[in-house]
C-alpha cells in the first residue's frame, strides 16, 4: 500500500483501520457508500466488476477506489466470502451530521468464510462449520463449531491424517489456528483451498468461553474451544449467547472412513459431478426442514457403532413405517417448522426481524401436532420424543407482540401489534388523528379557495404542505398560506397551523418508532433467555424428521430392517442393491446379488470381467453397512449384519497431483492405511490392488496383501482382482473365498450378467472390453495373438514384429519376449495365464512368481543378477509388511537397471 505524506484525516483513519484488519477487505463507510480504496479497491473493483475510479485524481499519486450502495453491500459481501476472502465491515458510529470532527468509524463485523451465516439458497441443509486446531505435545486438540446454529464439538486426534478426515468430513473451510505453527501442519491445513485464521489469546475472560466449556475436563479440549470461541467473538463482535456447550467427542465412537472412503463411495455428493443428488444423501433425503436435512448428513457421516442404539433407530423407523396416516400427518406438521436452530442463532446475534420471529411462533406452533401424532403412535420406540416442549411462553409472545404484516425492517415501526404497548397505542392514535386532520385540511382549503386539485401531502425532506398547481395560483387569496417551495408546475405553501401539526406528528411518529425498536429489542431479549429450550426442541424435531425419511425412503425404495448380529461376525445379504446405482440405471435394470460371508469367511476374492460390476457391488456392501448403522433400513430382501468399526477403502486410481503422489504411491499409502489400522471389525474394500505397477510385482505385493490380511488382520474383506492366479489361494487360505461375476459370450459378443456367482471367473475378457469399447479390429487381432503365446497354447514361433511372417525367433530372444509383452505391450487384464497349482501353494509360490520363465537354453545370470535373485529369495516375506515389500522390489529393479 503507497504511503501517502499528506493524508487527510479521514485517509489515516482509514489506514489505521486497515492496519488491524491487513488481510481482509475494509468495506469503509462514508455516508451511503462502503468504499474500499488502494489494493483493495484493485482487487475488489476486479472481483465485483466495479468501476475503479481514484480519490482525488489529480494528485500526482491518486489512491485506487471504488464503492458500493450500502443497501447493496450484502451481496457484495458475499461474493468475496465466497471466493475465500474476508471483509471487515467498517461503519460510522455516529451522525456525520452531528459529528464534531472526524466521524468516529469502528469495525462493527469481520465476515470469513468460516463465519459467515449467510445462507446461500438450497443450501438450508448444510452446516458452515468453522474449525480450531492447536498442537499438542502429542496429537492434536481439534474443535469445530456453526455460528449460524450454535453447534459446537471438540476431540483429540493422533495425527494429521485424522485432522484431515475430520477437516473433509466436515467441509471446513475455515481453520482457527494458534500463533508459531509448524510449517508442516500449515502446508497440511491448507490443503483444498483452506482459510488459516491466526488467533492470539489475549488472556481476556469471556462469559461465552467458561459457559461452553463448563462441561469439559481435558485441559487441551478447553483450550482448542477457547480459541474457537474467541476466534467468533473476535470477527461477530456481539453476543453469542446461542452458542451451545461444547461437547466432547471420539471419532472412534463412530463408524470411520477416511476421507477417501466417503468420497469413493459417494455417500454426501457425487464424487464425478460434486452434486448431492447422485449420491446416497441425495437419495435418502426425505427430510422436511433445515434442521432435519442437516442431521441426516450427520447421521451419514458419522454411523454408530453401539448395537442397542443402532437398534433403536432401527425400532422408530419400524414404528414410522407402520403407521402410515400418523407418518403422513407428522410430515405435513414438520413442512411447517422453519428453521429453529438457525433462527434462535438469529435471536442471539440480535438479528432477527419481525417475519423471523413470525416463523419461530408458526414452527412452534407445529409442537403441540406433532406431540398429538406420537401419543397416537404410542409406541414405546419413541418413548424419548413424548416430552417435546412447545416452547408455548415465547410462541404466546410473538404473537401477542409482533404484528402478522411486520415489514423486514426493525426500525421503520410497524412491527408491533395494536395493543401490546399502551404508550405506542397512544402515539398511533396521534398518527390516525394526523391522517384525519390533514384530510380534513385538505377539503377545508378546497372549500375555502374553490381549487379542487389542492393537496396536503407529505415528503420525508419537506414534511407537510399544501400543493397548487400553477394555473390555479390565481385563486390562492394573499396571505393565506406562507411559501415553502417552487416546483416547474406547483407551487408549495404550508401555514402555522399545519406547522404545529407537523411537529406534533413528526415527534409522535420518531417517538413511535424509537418505541417499537426499544418494545421489540425488549421481546428480542426475553426470548433469547429460551435459546436452550429451543435448541433442545431443534435437535428432537430434527431427529424425528430423520427417522420419517429413513421410514419414507425405506417404503418407497423397498427396503428392508436389518438384523444385527449379536455375538458373531456373521454377514449375510440376501438380494443387495447399490441404491444409488439402482436409482440411477432404474428398479428393472439392476441386478440384486447377495453377500454371504458367514462367521469363518473373511474374505471374498471378486474376479469377473471389467465393467461386469465388480466394484458396484463392493460399494454396494459398504453403503448397506453405513445405511445399517446409521439407523436407516436396507435396500436388500434381508440381511443381517455385525456391526463395524471402521472402513477402509482401495477403489478407483486417482492421481493425488495435488501432493506430487503418484497413483501406485496413492494406492499403497491406502492400502496400508487398512493394513495398519483395521481390525476384526472392520470392512476392508480393495478394488484391484496392484493394478498401478508391472505386472509381476503388482501381482506379489496383491498376494502379499491378502496374505497379511487373512493371517493378521481377519477383517470383513472384498478384494477384487484380475490376476486369475490368485483364485489359487482359495485352497490354501481357509478364511478365503472366491466369487466371481457372471459373463457370456454370444455370438462374439460379451455379455454382462451382473450376477455374483461363487468360485473364480473361467477367465478375464479384457480383450472383449477393448472390443465393447470400439478399438480397431487389427489392435484386438495382434492383442488376441500375443494372448495366444503368453497363455502357453501357441507354438513358441511367438511374433517378434509385427509380421506374423517373420522367421521363427531364436531360443534367446523367446526368452526375453515372453516377458516383455506383459509389462510392456499387453495390459495387465489381458494377463489370464492359468494358474499352475502347485505354484501358488501358500508359502511356496512366492518364488515361482519370480522365476526366469524356463527356455530350453537360458542366457547364464550375470553377477548382478544372481546377486539380486539370492536377496530375493533371502527376504523374508512373511514378517515383512506391503510397503517393505514394495521397497524392496523398487531397490531389486534399480539394481537390475
Ligand atoms: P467393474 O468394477 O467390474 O469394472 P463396475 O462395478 O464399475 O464394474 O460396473 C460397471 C457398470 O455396470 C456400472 O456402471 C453399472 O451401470 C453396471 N452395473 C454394475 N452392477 C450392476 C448390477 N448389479 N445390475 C445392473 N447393472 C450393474
Amino acid at each position: 500500500m503507497a504511503k501517502h505524506g499528506k493524508d487527510t484525516p479521514m485517509m489515516q483513519q482509514y489506514l489505521a483501520v486497515k492496519r488491524q484488519y491487513p488481510d481482509a477487505f475494509l468495506f469503509y463507510r462514508i455516508g451511503d457508500f462502503y468504499e474500499l480504496f488502494y489494493d483493495d479497491a484493485l482487487k475488489g473493483s476486479q472481483l465485483l466488476e466495479l468501476t475503479l475510479t481514484a480519490r482525488d485524481k489529480r494528485a500526482p499519486d491518486p489512491i485506487p477506489m471504488c464503492g458500493v450502495p450500502h443497501h447493496a453491500a450484502d451481496n457484495y459481501i458475499n461474493i468475496l466470502v465466497d471466493h475465500g476472502y474476508k471483509v471487515a465491515i467498517c461503519e460510522q458510529m455516529e451522525d456525520p451530521k452531528k459529528a464534531v470532527g472526524m466521524v468516529k468509524r469502528e469495525v462493527i463485523q469481520l465476515v470469513t468464510p468460516g463465519t459467515t451465516t449467510n445462507i446461500h439458497p438450497g443450501e438450508a441443509k448444510k452446516n458452515n462449520y468453522l474449525s480450531a486446531l492447536m498442537p499438542l505435545a502429542k496429537g492434536y486438540a481439534f474443535a469445530y463449531g456453526d455460528v449460524s446454529t450454535g453447534e459446537l464439538k471438540v476431540a483429540i486426534l493422533d495425527d494429521l491424517f485424522a485432522v484431515e478426515n475430520e477437516l473433509q468430513a466436515l467441509a471446513s473451510l475455515e481453520i482457527v489456528v494458534p500463533p508459531d505453527l509448524p510449517a508442516e501442519v500449515t502446508t497440511a491445513l491448507k490443503r483444498g483451498d483452506r482459510l488459516l485464521s491466526v488467533q492470539t489469546d489475549d488472556g481476556q475472560k469471556h462469559s461465552e468461553i467458561s459457559y461452553v466449556t463448563q462441561n469439559l475436563d481435558d485441559a487441551a479440549e478447553i483450550q482448542v474451544v477457547g480459541l474457537l470461541v474467541r476466534y467468533m467473538l473476535s470477527t461477530q463482535k456481539r453476543s453469542l449467547a446461542h452458542i451451545q456447550k461444547a461437547v466432547a467427542y471420539e471419532p472412534a465412537a463412530y463408524l470411520e472412513m477416511d476421507a477417501d472412503a466417503r468420497r469413493n463411495l459417494d455417500i454426501l455428493a457425487n464424487s464425478r459431478t460434486g452434486k448431492k443428488g447422485d449420491s446416497l444423501l441425495g437419495l435418502m433425503d426425505s427430510t422436511k426442514t433445515a434442521m432435519g436435512g442437516r442431521l441426516l448428513r450427520t447421521w451419514l457421516e458419522r454411523p454408530l457403532i453401539k448395537q442397542k442404539a443402532v437398534e433403536r433407530r432401527h425400532a422408530q423407523v419400524q414404528t414410522m413405517l407402520d403407521h402410515f396416516f400418523e407418518r403422513t400427518e407428522l410430515a405435513d406438521a414438520l413442512t411447517g417448522v422453519y428453521d429453529l436452530e438457525r433462527l434462535a442463532g438469529r435471536v442471539a446475534f440480535g438479528s432477527v426481524n419481525g417475519r423471523d420471529l413470525l416463523q419461530l411462533a408458526s414452527s412452534l406452533d407445529q409442537i403441540p401436532k406433532l406431540q398429538d401424532v406420537l401419543a397416537r403412535m404410542g409406541d414405546a420406540s419413541l418413548d424419548e420424543y413424548q416430552q417435546l416442549d412447545p416452547v408455548t411462553d415465547v410462541a404466546d409472545l410473538i404473537h401477542r407482540s409482533i404484528d402478522e404484516e411486520a415489514p423486514i425492517s426493525v426500525t421503520e415501526g410497524g412491527v408491533i401489534r395494536d395493543g401490546y404497548d399502551a404508550k405506542l397505542d397512544h402515539y398511533r392514535e396521534i398518527n390516525r388523528d394526523s391522517k384525519e386532520f390533514i384530510a380534513q385540511l385538505q377539503s377545508r382549503e378546497r372549500e375555502a379557495t374553490g381549487i379542487h386539485n389542492l393537496k396536503v401531502k407529505y415528503t420525508s425532506v419537506f414534511g407537510y404542505f399544501i400543493e397548487v398547481t400553477n394555473s390555479n395560483l390565481g385563486l390562492v387569496p394573499e396571505d393565506r398560506y406562507d411559501r415553502k417551495q417552487t416546483l416547474t408546475n406547483a407551487e408549495r405553501f404550508t401555514t402555522p397551523e399545519l406547522k404545529e401539526k407537523e411537529t406534533e406528528i413528526l415527534e409522535a411518529k420518531a417517538s413511535s418508532t424509537a418505541l417499537e425498536y426499544d418494545i421489540f429489542t425488549k421481546v428480542r431479549e426475553q426470548i433469547k433467555e429460551q435459546i436452550e429450550r429451543l435448541q433442545t426442541l431443534a435437535k428432537q424435531v430434527a431427529a424425528l424428521d430423520v427417522l420419517q425419511s429413513f421410514a419414507q425412503v425405506a417404503e418407497s425404495q423397498h427396503f428392508v430392517r436389518p438384523q444385527m448380529a449379536s455375538g458373531s461376525r456373521d454377514l449375510e445379504i440376501v438380494a443387495g442393491r447399490h441404491p444409488v446405482v439402482e436409482n440411477v440405471i432404474g428398479k428393472a435394470a439392476y441386478i440384486p446379488n447377495n453377500v454371504e460371508m458367514s462367521g469363518d469367511v473373511d474374505m471374498l476374492l471378486i474376479t469377473g470381467p471389467n465393467m461386469s460390476g465388480k466394484s458396484t457391488y463392493m460399494r454396494q456392501l459398504a453403503l448397506i453397512v453405513i445405511l445399517a448403522q446409521a439407523g436407516s433400513f436396507l435396500p436388500a430382501d434381508s440381511a443381517q449384519l455385525p456391526i463395524f468399526d471402521h472402513i477402509f477403502t482401495r477403489i478407483g486410481a486417482a492421481d493425488d497431483l495435488a501432493s506430487g503422489q503418484s497413483t501406485f504411491m496413492v494406492e499403497m499409502m491406502e492400502a496400508n492405511e487398512a493394513l495398519s489400522h483395521a481390525t476384526n471389525r472392520s470392512l476392508i474394500l480393495f478394488d484391484e490392488i496392484g493394478r498401478g505397477t508391472a505386472t509381476y510385482d503388482g501381482m506379489a505385493l496383491a498376494q502379499a496383501i491378502i496374505e497379511y490380511l487373512h493371517d493378521h488382520v481377519h477383517a470383513k474383506t472384498l478384494f477384487s482382482t484380475h490376476y486369475h492366479e490368485l483364485t489359487a489361494l482359495e485352497q490354501s487360505l481357509a478364511h478365503l473365498k472366491n466369487v466371481h461375476v457372471g459373463a457370456t459370450m454370444e455370438n462374439g459378443q460379451l455379455i454382462f450378467e451382473h450376477k455374483m456367482l461363487a468360485g473364480p471367473a473361467d477367465k478375464s475378457y479384457g480383450i472383449h472390453v477393448a472390443k465393447l469399447a470400439g478399438m480397431p479390429e487389427e489392435l484386438l487381432k495382434r492383442a488376441d495373438s500375443i494372448l495366444t503365446v503368453l497363455e502357453g497354447k501357441g507354438d513358441a514361433k511367438v511374433p517378434l514384429a509385427r509380421d506374423t511372417s517373420a522367421a521363427p525367433a531364436t531360443p534367446e530372444t523367446t526368452a526375453e519376449v515372453a516377458v516383455a509383452p506383459v509389462e510392456t505391450a499387453a495390459s495387465a487384464a489381458t494377463d489370464t495365464r492359468e494358474p499352475d497349482q502347485s505354484e501358488t501353494q501358500h508359502g511356496e509360490q512366492q518364488l515361482a512368481l519370480f522365476a526366469e520363465p524356463e527356455t530350453p537354453k537360458a542366457k547364464p545370470l550375470s553377477k548382478k543378477q544372481q546377486a539380486v535373485l539370492k536377496e530375493l529369495n533371502d527376504f523374508d516375506l512373511l514378517s515383512a509388511n506391503p510397503m517393505g515389500a514394495m521397497n524392496l522390489i523398487f531397490e531389486l529393479q534399480k539394481k537390475l537397471k
